[in-house]
Formats: structure tokens, sequence, C-alpha cells
């Protein structure tokens, strides 16, 4: 099967098609296409409508990995005119609104962290002992657990993965920086 034919498939797509799967730097990216005349979804009261109003900017959702590879679908939502509510944008069938990920996705990452809470309480519980002790000596050292979870481990990171080494882009104002670096050049091997 194509590639664009198990993605569509897998998303469920009725009124929408992949038109092409392309390799961009890492990343494998799924552009979705509505199929004209297809009936659409408004997002405000569930009511079809072949009736468009306009085109939104383009968007990207990211999906689950195919072979190790990030796919990302990228498609550009409608305003549809919508009978009822006037023109809304259409309901999405694979992502939730204002997502950036898929449903796919989101369910994944959801079991993940069901296993983590009951499987590895305990050694998130120590891992976070080791945070407290290490982050003496800088703006968090008075800081309470979730404190430092929210600011050292709950942030958007890119991370880069090699054979050798793991590389984390952090965000250009993350203003932590220094005390994440302070702890874990004094927990983990770093450079
Ligand atoms: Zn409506």
């Amino acid at each position: 099967m194509r590639l664009e034919t198990c993605i569509r498939k897998g998303l469920r797509l009725k009124s929408h098609r992949v038109q092409q799967v392309r390799e961009e730097l890492d990343r494998l990216v799924a552009e979705i296409e509505w199929i004209p005349g297809r009936t659409l979804i408004c997002s405000n009261c569930s009511r079809r409508t072949a009736r468009i109003h306009a085109r939104q900017v383009q968007r990207e959702w990211r999906d689950l990995s195919v072979r190790d590879r990030p796919l990302v679908l990228r498609y550009a939502p409608v305003r549809v005119r919508c009978p009822v509510c006037g023109p809304r944008v259409e309901h999405l069938p694979w992502a939730h609104k204002w997502q950036r990920i898929t449903k796919a996705l989101a369910g994944v990452i959801a079991r993940l962290s069901r296993q983590l809470s009951r499987k590895e309480t305990a050694a998130a519980y120590v891992l976070m002992q080791q945070i407290r002790l290490r982050a003496a000596g800088t703006a968090l050292a008075t800081a309470q657990v979730t404190t430092l979870r929210e600011r050292l481990l709950k942030m958007a990171a890119w991370v880069q993965r090699s054979v050798r080494r793991i590389v984390i882009h952090f965000p250009v104002n993350y203003p932590w920086l220094d005390c994440w670096k302070h702890i874990a050049q004094a927990t983990f091997v770093t450079s």
C-alpha cells in the first residue's frame, strides 16, 4: 500500500486526501488536501456543508513517527459557510481544536504517561530529590518539587539524537537555562 493511502486510512479521511508525502530535512511531511465537493463539518455545530467561505493559512500537526522519522501533517483548514453559524473553521477529523498534535499521537502520550505514573513513580521521586540536592546554590535552591518540575522539566525543547550524544535545544528565551545546566552538569555527564 502506498504511504499516502496508508496515512489516509489511518486518519480515516473521508473528505480529505493525502496529496503527497515529502521528505523535508529529517521529517516526512504529508500534504493533505480537501477533496472539492465533499462536505465538511462545522466545528461549532457539527452540521455538514460543502459551502466554502475561505482558506486559512497552512498549519502543521505532529503525528506518530513512521520508521523512526517524525511524520507531520500539513494542511490549510477551510472556513466553511455554515448555514447556522456563518463562517466557521471546519472540524478536523485528526486533531482536537487548537492541538498541534494528532489524536493518535495524543493517545500514545496519554498511555505512556499513565504507565509512567504506575511503574516509575518511585524513580521519578528519586530523580526529583536528586534535582533538589543539585539545585543548591542556584536560583532554584529553595524551590518546591512542583516548581522544579514546571521550570526544569515541563518545557518544550527540540531533542536531537545521534549515535554519540543527545543535544537538547532550548527555547531562545528559556529563563532557567543556567539552573538547568548547573543541575544537569552535577547530575549527569553533559558538555
Ligand atoms: Zn455551524
